[in-house]
């Protein structure tokens, strides 16, 4: 991810793979009418979310196209499938500054309506920092908070019998955010050009009322600055979670945009908005942890993932 003063990018839309546009197909179905709250914002916890951040990076580095990689996407599969989520792995080939290379998305689905809200974070890991860097906060903290998210609605009984009103929810880990060399044509941002492909191709791109990122969430020091390269409406129902959740004070507008996975789904007409905390360092306003070995578990904090998985609960219930 990269702040950036353009929203400008060029986009290199990878090859489909028949898997994915088979399992985006599967996720279509749609379950029987209720009228059930679809989460309760209390049920998330940022212990078990801690855990699972602290479970996943001990795994090691999961540089994209890596054995690493490869590993913790069959980790956040297997922890999908104990919590009762239908997941699937989508293996796909891109493009890179140094050839072809294997991407794979892990992609949990939550049965719904028609609509479709996506929660996303990346899962791999930046190369070249160090052979340390297992990236807790980037992108630990995402994978913890979703894999929680999962946890307590793939558990919740009233959602598999949800919700005619309510829309369904796909939780993606996404491969390849990181760059190798310089973010644009054919460099990061792999598995999120590959999905907002597969749902133009698909025909699911109007059926996406939300696409919300989680990045670089686990900050002991939380505080969320929303890019401004975001749908208008999104960035104005985080801020209402966060006041509803009452850590309003945590969340700011960063002054300019941030080129992060959100970016090729605004690209498509796609809402979508990017929760991420780019201040990660030793004091406000500094960011030197990031991409760094001191981008380390004790960094985090539980009380930061309670509070963002919170807020994630309070807009996707706000979402119709
Ligand atoms: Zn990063």
């Amino acid at each position: 991810m990269s702040p950036t003063w353009s929203a400008a990018v060029r986009i290199f839309w990878g090859t489909l793979s028949a898997v994915g546009l088979l399992y985006v197909a599967g996720c279509r179905r749609e379950s029987p009418v209720s009228d059930v709250p679809f989460c309760v914002p209390s049920l998330f916890s940022g212990d078990a979310a801690l855990k699972e951040v602290a479970a996943f990076v001990s795994l090691g580095p999961r540089v994209a196209g890596t054995d690493g990689a490869r590993e913790a996407a069959l980790h956040i599969k297997k922890r999908l499938a104990g919590f009762g989520v239908d997941a699937e792995i989508d293996e796909y080939i891109d493009a890179t500054p140094y050839g072809s290379n294997s991407f794979r998305n892990v992609i949990g689905c939550l049965p719904g309506n028609a609509n479709k809200i996506l929660l996303l974070a990346h899962y791999d890991t930046k190369g070249g920092v160090g052979d340390r860097f297992t990236g807790a906060n980037d992108s630990g903290s995402g994978v913890g908070v979703l894999l929680e998210l999962a946890r307590i609605m793939g558990a919740d009984p009233a959602r598999n019998s949800l919700p005619s009103g309510r829309p369904s929810v796909w939780i993606v880990f996404l491969d390849g955010e990181e760059c190798s060399l310089n973010y644009g044509a054919v460099d990061g941002l792999h598995g999120s050009r590959h999905l907002a492909r597969q749902l133009v191709d698909s025909g699911d791109r109007a059926s996406i009322k939300a696409v919300i990122l989680l990045d670089m969430i686990g900050d002991r020091d939380l505080t969320v600055t929303l890019p401004r390269n975001g749908t208008p409406e999104l960035l104005a129902l985080a801020f209402r979670a966060a006041e509803e959740e009452g850590v309003r004070s945590s969340f700011s507008l960063f002054p300019g945009s941030i080129l992060d996975d959100h970016q090729p789904f605004l690209d498509v007409g796609i809402p979508a908005v990017d929760l991420i905390d780019f201040e990660f360092g030793s004091g406000p306003r500094k960011n030197d942890y990031w991409h760094t070995e001191q981008d380390t578990l004790d960094k985090l904090s539980s009380a930061s993932l309670t509070t963002m998985g919170r807020v994630v609960i309070r807009m996707v219930n706000a979402l119709k």
